[in-house]
């Protein structure tokens, strides 16, 4: 499919993310509706081929556990990737709308995304690297899909936004600075299916009121991040707000949207010193997932397979975690491959 700009119609704004944003278009010499993401980048022209070079990695992926593409182009000083459109939104957006989602769906989106990533790698060598609630998306035929997929490290590099690479899904070892595998997919994962079980994010709750636990917050912690996704501006609004610690009531009790706003405003605008203040809040966040025993999968209507399997991801040495071959090992797995849950049917309850 040979895509142009002015082929294009925009129809609605399906939302905004840390790189960018995201249209619902129709391809009117075809009719085909489409999901548009329009991604800001800051790259020379040489690095702007070289990144849609990478992104032809995306037309070659081909699984019912992947965002099918269309074609990517560019439109200064944006790069436009044209993808299947997804008419139930993302995970994050339908539990918005209905709260928390039934744990039989939870499982049989723990399946999808352990599929989806171990075709990515096997196939393509691919890690996913974003893995959260607004990355997997459904559709009314019932299907389940990942897109947003680290298919071009110069995409990555180049996206006009110190806060990409960083997220409230990361795993301690990331945070700490190590390189990105596929087990810090499957932590992503293990948080995500709490989030979606239980209808909130598990860490943000208690984000501390307890001035002590600050104290051991540093400078060398901030870096550690920094270096983790190796951007100067991004070290230097941690650094600074780590400095200033000490105004760190203001920055209290941010919910998860809250930080991801904040992550998003710093894309559009860059930082003033206000939100430099708030970046507090993901540091002590970051810190919290560090140090703090992992979240679990808690209460009786959750059966021993899910627990077990939530358990699994979010083992907190990634020695001890298991990438996601064997993780569709796991009982809960034989759960969703012997699913009769209806998930077609699901979709039209919302
Ligand atoms: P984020 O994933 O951080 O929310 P994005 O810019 O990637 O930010 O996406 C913004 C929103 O657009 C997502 O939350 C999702 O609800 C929606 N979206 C993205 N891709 C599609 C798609 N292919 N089909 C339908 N909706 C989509
Ligand atoms: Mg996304």
């Amino acid at each position: 499919l040979d895509l142009k700009k002015e082929d294009l119609n925009k129809l609605a704004d399906l939302g905004q993310g840390n790189g960018g944003s995201v249209e619902k278009v129709e391809h009117t010499p075809t009719g085909t509706i489409m999901a548009k993401k329009i991604v800001l980048i800051d790259a020379k022209s040489s690095v702007r081929k070289q990144i849609l070079r990478e992104l032809q990695i995306m037309h070659e992926c081909q699984s019912e556990y992947i965002i099918s593409c269309y074609g990517s182009f560019l439109a200064e000083p944006n790069i436009c990737i044209c993808m299947e459109y997804m008419n139930k939104g993302s995970f994050d957006s339908i539990c918005r709308k209905i709260g928390a989602i039934d744990i039989q769906v939870a499982c049989l989106v723990a399946h999808a995304v352990l599929e989806g990533l171990c075709y990515l790698y096997d196939a393509h060598r691919i890690i996913h690297r974003d893995i959260k609630p607004s990355n997997i998306l459904l559709n009314s035929d019932g299907q389940i899909k990942l897109c947003d997929f680290g298919v071009s490290g110069e995409l990555i590099n180049s996206i006009a936004n110190t806060f990409v690479g960083t997220s409230i899904y990361m795993s301690p070892e990331r945070i700490q600075g190590a390189e990105y595998s596929v087990k810090s997919d499957i932590w992503s994962l293990g948080i995500t299916l709490i989030e979606i079980a239980t209808g909130r994010f598990p860490f943000c709750d208690d984000l501390s009121d307890d001035e002590d636990n600050l104290s051991d917050l540093d400078e060398e912690y901030a870096q550690a991040l920094a270096e983790a996704n190796k951007t100067p501006t991004h070290r230097d609004s941690f650094a600074l707000s780590a400095k200033k610690k000490k105004d760190k009531r203001q920055s209290r009790r941010k919910s998860k949207g809250g930080l991801e706003q904040y992550m998003q405003k710093t894309t559009q605008q860059g930082m003033s010193g206000a939100d430099q203040l708030n970046s507090m809040s993901i540091i002590e966040l970051m810190h919290q997932i560090v140090r703090e025993p992992a979240p679990r999968l808690e209460g009786d209507k959750y059966d021993e397979e899910a627990q077990e399997f939530v358990d699994a991801c979010l083992a907190k040495n990634p020695d001890e975690r298991h990438g996601p071959k064997t993780l569709l090992e796991y009982r809960w797995m034989d759960d969703a491959r012997d699913s009769t849950f209806d998930l077609q049917a699901w979709t039209q309850t919302f």
